[in-house]
């Protein structure tokens, strides 16, 4: 019998582990304009060069005054003595007076509040109000929002829009970002053809490359696809050396259980090195992973809803790591089951499940009434997994940790 027929099923965070451990970051650093980094993850912690804003500002279309000028009671009038717009720099106020001032425009010099212009009865003379506005009103003050030496995003983040925007606030063109990985593919199979191909008897479509190149989009890695692999070791051989040699990771889906036709885990025992998990969660039990020369491998099952988990789980942290983040594992929802699940199983599950509110306006998870590994429309109609712990079971009512699959991509 095959050793992975009698290896003890390893758990789900013994696995997780063991791989996040035995990566690195790849860590090619290039510099590139700021419209070309969104999804790209930070080489270096970036300083502000500049307060911003960079001189007091009026928040509000209104008056700067000088709080000193208010009446001791009841209304004051102030003469105009100037108009300040956005992008123009004011004189020093005249003391006794006010300036016309408008949003984002800098505070002259000698005024010390800003009044809302909805507060004031102004003609052309002048302004009069009742209002007490005190020190500082409707100004916000230079450096509010930056100082000018502090760290305005660190190494290890993957920009997101608000990211880029904060870069540019500081007059930044381009940042230092990590080239993205590489990740060769391939997709074992004889009984997989291509959408659009007429499907003979015994076929079916490949579906896992078309799950697999979104979920890699979106984790803004660089594809290498080298498409659908027969089931012979020769070809399985040099898919993989390809692979290796153009690619930072290479990820497969099928061919890694212990069957006649199950090539992949034979080709990377003879040109790397090979571990072969069975793991104790469903859906996703057999997973292979190893390292061919310098590149990382990691076998996914071939079953569609195991190569979705498995890929969120295992594949996505591995990623993230040699991207140069900070990996840590997703933050689960505590939410109110929605269901029963009464059966007890040695392995952790991860259903699929998705969040509604119930009739009192609670939020709860409700799982796709079929979790069998073969129904890969549980993944279109879920949002998340439910994850329930070995041996554990549900009553509907109590709390379970739902994990949102934007989660693990993020
Ligand atoms: P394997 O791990 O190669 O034994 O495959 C397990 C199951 O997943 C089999 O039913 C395969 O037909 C199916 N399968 C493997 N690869 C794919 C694929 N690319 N797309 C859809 N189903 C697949
Ligand atoms: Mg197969």
């Amino acid at each position: 019998m095959n050793r992975c027929d009698t290896s003890p099923l390893l758990a789900y965070h013994e696995a997780l582990e063991q791989l996040t451990s035995s990566v690195a970051a790849v860590g090619k650093v290039v510099d590139k304009p700021l419209l070309q980094v969104r999804g790209a993850v930070l080489a270096e912690s970036i300083k502000s060069e500049i307060d911003v804003p960079g001189c007091a500002m009026s928040s509000m279309d209104g008056y700067a005054i000088n709080t000193t000028d208010l009446a001791a009671s009841g209304e004051t009038s102030l003469p105009l003595s100037q108009r300040i717009a956005a992008g123009t720099a004011g004189e020093t106020l005249a003391s006794g007076t006010a300036a016309r001032i408008f949003t984002g425009a800098p505070i002259p010099d000698g005024a010390d509040a800003v009044i809302m212009q909805e507060q004031v009865d102004a003609d052309d003379h002048g302004i009069r109000f009742d209002s007490r506005p005190t020190k500082g009103n409707n100004i916000r003050p230079a450096g509010n929002d930056i100082q000018r030496g502090n760290i305005i995003l660190h190494k290890g983040c993957r920009l997101r829009a608000q990211d880029i925007g904060l870069a540019a606030s500081v007059g930044l063109q381009t940042l230092p970002v990590y080239e993205p990985v590489k990740v060769g593919m391939f997709f074992t199979g004889d009984e997989l053809v291509e959408p659009g191909q007429k499907l003979g008897a015994g076929k079916i479509y490949d579906s896992n490359r078309y799950t697999l190149h979104g979920l890699l989009e979106s984790m803004d890695c660089e594809i290498v696809d080298l498409g659908l692999v027969g089931d012979t070791l020769a070809a399985t051989r040099e898919a993989m050396l390809r692979a290796s040699s153009l690619a930072d990771l290479v990820v497969t889906t099928g061919g890694v259980s212990v069957g006649e036709e199950d090539h992949v885990r034979i080709a990377i025992e003879q040109l790397g090195e090979l571990r072969l998990w069975r793991l104790a969660i469903k859906p996703g039990k057999p997973l292979a992973y190893g390292q061919i020369n310098e590149t990382a491998f990691i076998g996914l099952p071939g079953n569609p809803v195991s190569v979705f988990a498995t890929f969120c789980l295992f594949v996505c942290p591995v990623i993230q790591i040699m991207q140069g983040r900070d990996w840590h594992q997703p933050i689960a929802l505590a939410v109110s089951a929605d269901f029963d699940w009464p059966k007890p199983d040695s392995r952790r599950e991860f259903l699929r499940a998705r969040l509604a509110l119930d009739p009192s306006g609670q939020t709860v998870a409700q799982i796709y009434p079929n979790q069998d590994s073969g129904v890969l429309t549980s993944t279109v109609w879920a949002d998340g997994f439910v994850e329930i712990g070995e041996n554990q079971t549900v009553q509907a009512g109590e709390p379970v940790n739902y994990l949102p699959f934007a989660r693990f991509f993020s």
